[in-house]
């Protein structure tokens, strides 16, 4: 099998900037294992989290999100995730998707949106970690 282009690692380390969180339209999109989770980190009901904090996109659920600056509905003050240890998958798997490390091209375009990508003080991430972070569930 052809080695990926980012076999010797990449660079990243997460500022906590917040901006992933917000600034455009996006989708973070939620399975029912992940509502089960966000909702008992809230302790609140699926339902009700299901009623308050998503919207239907097609026949999938996504987070809600500010409609006029696009913060998700769980960013507070611009940086902080106030269910950080109950975020989905697609929050704690970021940046290691498919699509951001199709290519070096795709990896330095998301470094436009994202400041810990390639950040002078960042560490090297293995492609073991890599790897190990994009399947993790
Ligand atoms: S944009 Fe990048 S550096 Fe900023 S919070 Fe998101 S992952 Fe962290
Ligand atoms: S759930 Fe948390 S990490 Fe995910 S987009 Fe919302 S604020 Fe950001």
């Amino acid at each position: 099998m052809e080695e990926p282009w980012y076999k010797n690692g990449l660079r990243f380390s997460c500022t906590g900037c917040g901006k992933c969180c917000t600034g455009s339209p996006g989708y973070v999109w939620i399975n029912d294992q992940e509502i089960t989770e966000m909702a008992d980190f809230l302790k609140i009901s699926f339902e009700e989290f299901v009623k308050k904090y998503t919207r239907k996109v097609a026949d999938r659920l996504a987070l809600l999100e500010h409609p006029r600056n696009y913060d998700c509905v769980f960013l507070k003050d611009k940086k902080i995730c106030t269910l950080y240890n109950a975020r989905p998958k697609q929050c704690r798997t970021y940046p290691w998707w498919p699509e951001n490390l199709e290519s070096k091209k795709a990896w330095e375009e998301e470094s436009k949106r994202c400041e810990g990508i390639n950040h002078a003080d960042a560490p090297l991430i293995s492609f073991k970690e890599i790897k190990g972070t994009m399947n993790a569930e």
